[in-house]
């Protein structure tokens, strides 16, 4: 079999889906998506333009004309890619504070998601892409060739959470960390269209106890053995 060309990787927040996608499209010279990305480039919308995270129909509309793009990073600062709004960088801007906590309420909007899948199913036609998300497997590309539900525990995803954010010098509590991801990890899950959940041909990995150099050898070894 040749590799598999189309890679979802889902899990809850702080799993790792995004540093291990990023990994395993170089490795494999592929594009990698990070759907959150596009959510979290909706709610610097919504809060620069003042809209509420209820209002569907106008954050549906922003998310429609905001012309919302994920290209190569464009500068040498850390970044795995650069997330262009209407061409101004909020590459950094997506990672604020403020934005953890409306995104997932901005993610809740049917009408939010379609303006998104579309786009998302747009690059992942063309193959030989890791899409990173929430519902790759189950919504998106779900007829993905490969298809992978990273996760680990709130308290493991916390302490990740935390050491990535203070190596950018961004110090925010453990608990506060933790709460932040129990509250998204309930709201990605609960909600009624495309819930967090792994689809039932995706390939669980559990990273509790394990470095992020371990956990991508995991996913290479998939790669590899779907390869065959
Ligand atoms: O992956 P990340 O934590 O950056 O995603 C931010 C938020 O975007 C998630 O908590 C979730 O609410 C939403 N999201 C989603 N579907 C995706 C990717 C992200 O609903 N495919």
């Amino acid at each position: 079999m040749p590799t598999p060309r189309r890679i979802a990787i889902d899990g809850p927040a702080g799993a790792g889906k995004s540093t291990i996608g990023a990994l395993v499209a170089e490795r494999l010279g592929y594009l990698f998506l990070d759907t959150g990305a596009m959510y979290r480039a909706v709610a610097v919308l919504a809060l620069r333009k003042g809209i509420h995270s209820e209002n569907e129909h106008d954050l549906a509309a922003v998310a429609r004309e905001s012309r919302i793009t994920i290209g190569p990073p464009t500068k040498r600062d850390g970044r795995a890619y650069t997330v262009l709004v209407g061409g101004d960088d909020v590459t950094w801007e997506i990672r604020d504070a403020a934005v953890d906590r409306i995104v997932s309420q901005v993610a809740r909007h049917p009408q939010v998601r379609d303006v998104m899948v579309a786009e998302q199913r747009r690059l992942g036609a063309r193959g030989r892409v890791v899409m990173v998300g929430r519902d790759i497997g189950t919504v998106v590309l779900p007829d993905a060739d490969l298809k992978i539900f990273l996760t680990a525990s709130a308290h493991e995803r916390a302490r990740r959470r935390g050491e990535e954010l203070a190596a950018r010098g961004d110090v925010r509590s453990r608990e506060d960390l933790l709460h932040e991801i129990l509250r998204r990890d309930q709201l990605d899950s609960e909600r009624v269209v495309a819930p967090l959940k792994a689809a039932p041909d995706a390939v669980v990995i559990e990273t509790d106890g394990h470095t992020v150099g371990e956990a991508l050898q995991h996913v290479l070894r998939v790669v590899a053995e779907r390869s065959k």
